[in-house]
């Protein structure tokens, strides 16, 4: 079965975990309970996620988030980078990278995309 990187971020996240974006020391953290599922996989995100882009597409998708709900409305917006103008079918919706396997959005948007969306001391205060 071929697993995409996209599934593995949904799964992490979902389960609480998320990617460490120190760049000093970049890491999965991954709760105990879905750590045998997750950890196999490990690699497969290191060789498809771009973690400096994480974090510079993270910051971006959570500023257009927020002003998303500052202006009253509701859902989320989908969110893109002002590279993605020209983004055409099979390539990611937020970026215009290509996708090889019918994917709308990249590993590398899908895992900023999820931290853009995690809640932080900011967002739950
Ligand atoms: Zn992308």
């Amino acid at each position: 079965m071929v697993v995409k990187p996209q599934e593995v971020i949904a799964e992490l996240y979902a389960a609480g975990g998320r990617i460490d974006l120190n760049l000093d020391r970049p890491a999965l953290l991954v709760p105990a309970r879905v750590r045998p599922r997750i950890e196999p996989y490990q690699h497969l995100l290191r060789a498809s996620v771009d973690l400096p882009e994480v974090v510079r597409r993270a910051a971006i998708f959570r500023e257009r988030i927020t002003l998303w709900f500052r202006s009253g409305r509701i859902g989320v917006p989908v969110v893109t980078l002002s590279e993605a103008l020209h983004a055409t079918v099979g390539s990611c919706i937020s970026c215009g990278a290509a996708l090889a396997q019918g994917n709308w959005r990249c590993p590398t948007c899908t895992a900023a995309l999820y931290e853009a969306l995690r809640p932080t001391a900011e967002t739950t205060s």
